[in-house]
């Protein structure tokens, strides 16, 4: 919806390695197991496909981040890369949800590979089951969503991602979104936060 509205891209660090993964490219094997596992993938491999995807010119204007920086040294190292190119955060919107409704928000989640759609089996699904309303592919379900795994992950964010938090409020950038709003709430809340 913010994409749309500002006419940006919105990429997912998340997306760029499951396309990688789809693609059998030597990422995409590096990456497969550690996303399998829930753990994070390398900072530098991260860092470095975000810099190359940043310099494309549909960045030009602006751009959504989702799902990065999600440790203290990718974010140190986004602030050097913006600083080098005269650019900055507007935000970094954390949206806050409790840890039951997560798991149970994963247990149902609906993914479209290509278009990158997400929907929920209960709580946003599709207009015909398992379907993309967008693209009409049909809809997976992600391996990481198994809740073994999403536990482990919400181990993974609170010893590693968490800090990202407290790193963004000291640069007065940090605003925290109740994400347990619906998406039309959580929608109006951001935007107006931002610039206009
Ligand atoms: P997501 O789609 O954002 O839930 O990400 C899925 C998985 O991709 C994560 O559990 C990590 O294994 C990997 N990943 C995505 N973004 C990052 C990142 N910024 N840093 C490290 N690993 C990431």
């Amino acid at each position: 919806m913010l994409a749309r509205k500002f006419n940006i891209p919105a990429f997912s660090t998340g997306d760029m390695f499951r396309a990688a993964i789809a693609a059998e490219t030597p990422v995409g094997r590096e990456v497969k197991s550690v996303m399998e596992r829930g753990d994070l993938v390398g900072d530098e491999l991260v860092n470095k496909l975000v810099f190359e995807r940043l310099d494309e010119p549909d960045c030009a204007d602006g751009v959504i981040l989702d799902g990065y920086p999600r440790t203290v040294t990718q974010a140190e190292a986004l602030d050097a890369w913006l600083t080098d190119h005269h650019l900055h955060l507007d935000k970094i919107f954390e949206l806050v949800v409790d840890e039951k409704m997560l798991v149970q928000r994963r247990a149902g989640r609906l993914y479209a590979p290509k278009s990158k759609r997400v929907y929920h089996i209960s709580f946003n699904p599709p207009k015909e089951a398992g379907i993309c309303d967008e693209s009409g592919e049909p809809l997976i379900v992600r391996e990481d969503d198994q809740p073994a795994v999403v536990q482990h992950r919400l181990e993974v964010y609170r010893e590693q991602t968490s800090p990202v938090i407290a790193y963004y409020k000291v640069q007065n950038r940090h605003v925290a979104v109740d994400g347990m709003a619906d998406i039309d709430a959580v929608y109006a809340t951001i935007m107006g936060e931002l610039p206009a």
